[in-house]
């Protein structure tokens, strides 16, 4: 067995960092200045200025400059995650950023206009459809928005406050009477993000919320029959076989799940003047990136014990870390010199991470 391998391959969370192409406010007002950070994709590599001579130089995994195309994102960061949940493993794919850096665009953008802007959780959908049978297979869909640590169902509004069951036995994590769709072909399942949407915009208005202040959180869970023609079922010390035939396989059902967040904006809320978050707010958003943080660097190194318990976004994805799970973090990033600092504390979070 090589599942050691596995581990150890897997259990460390991938990094890439995205650069959002100057807005056309930024085109105007920063025309006379260079962009905070220079990348070098060959390399890997990210050069944050620290002024006109000097720069602070890090590398990440995958470097994705202005330049690189929903499919090619699709490609790093979402791709081996979702073939890792078809091979059965648990698997997360995580944005994290300040708000306008693109993260809802890396993730949820669906394409209406443009099917080549298409983002990641449409595409990953896109495969695991093609990646099962579904007359035998099902895939099913939570989508879940954090707010405030109350996880409100985007499937059925009214639910506000979902509480969360943990079984220490199953390492599984249980959401009582949340919503779980089961989705048989691909339009449908564009059409439950645009229901999700919808149902996110009317409870934050309710709460007098922006959904920058919140996590979202997409869950696909997969159930595959694999027929595993197993050497021992099949062929018995003295050479005779179980059922007499040596083809007879039986099918067992595997279950594995694709978690994806689109966390809220990473900006600095500590400090004065922030508009629209209350203290609250701030705070709420604090612990669980910070708790995120903390659960990530204990994964990169290696620490068997991961602190899930600080928050509720860390217990919701507990059992998506380390083991056998495949994370991909991208961190998003804008290019105006005006959001330098912002840009190094994302920076800094990346590189924590690996
Ligand atoms: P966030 O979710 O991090 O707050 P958004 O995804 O909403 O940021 O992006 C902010 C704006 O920038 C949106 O209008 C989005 O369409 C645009 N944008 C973000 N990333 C890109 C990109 N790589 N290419 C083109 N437009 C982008
Ligand atoms: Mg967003």
């Amino acid at each position: 067995s090589n599942n050691k391998e596995d581990v150890g391959l897997s259990g460390r969370v991938r990094v890439a960092v995205r650069l959002r192409p100057r807005n056309a406010e930024e085109q105007v007002s920063d025309a006379d200045f260079a962009d905070c950070v220079e990348l070098e994709p060959e390399l890997h590599r990210l050069k944050l200025r620290k002024n006109n001579w000097d720069a602070d130089t890090y590398q990440f995994d995958e470097v994705l400059t202005e330049h690189a195309s929903q499919k090619r994102v699709y490609e790093v960061v979402g791709k081996p995650v979702v073939e890792s949940v078809l091979q059965g493993y648990n698997g997360t794919i995580m944005a994290y950023g300040q708000t306008g850096t693109g993260k809802t665009y890396t993730l949820g953008q669906l394409g209406d206009e443009d099917d080549s802007a298409r983002g990641i959780m449409v595409r990953a959908f896109e495969d695991i459809l093609s990646g099962v049978s579904l007359r035998e297979d099902t895939v099913t869909v939570s989508y879940l928005q954090l707010y405030m640590e109350m996880i409100q169902d985007l499937l059925s509004p009214e639910k506000e406050n979902i509480p969360i069951v943990e079984d220490p036995k199953m390492k599984d994590v249980q959401l009582p009477g949340a919503s779980v769709v089961e989705i048989k072909d691909y339009n449908s399942f564009v059409e439950l993000l645009k229901v999700g949407e919808a149902n996110r915009a009317v409870a934050n208005t309710r709460l007098n919320a922006e959904s920058s202040r919140s996590h979202a959180m997409l869950v696909v869970n997969v159930r595959k029959l694999v027929r595993d023609s197993s050497e021992d079922l099949n062929n018995s010390e003295n050479g005779e076989t179980l059922f007499g035939s040596k083809d007879f396989s039986v099918p067992t059902a595997r279950r594995s799940k694709l978690v994806v967040v689109d966390l809220a904006g990473s900006e600095r809320i500590d400090k004065s003047g922030v508009i629209g978050s209350s203290l609250d707010e701030a705070k709420s958003i604090n612990l669980s990136l910070t708790a995120l943080g903390k659960c990530i660097n204990a994964i990169a190194e290696g620490n068997s014990h991961v602190p899930v318990r600080d928050s509720k976004l860390t217990r919701l994805l507990r059992d998506s870390f380390g083991g056998t799970a495949r994370t991909s973090l991208v961190i998003t990033i804008g290019p105006s010199p005006r959001h330098r600092a912002e840009t190094a504390s994302t920076i800094m979070f990346g590189q924590r991470a690996m």
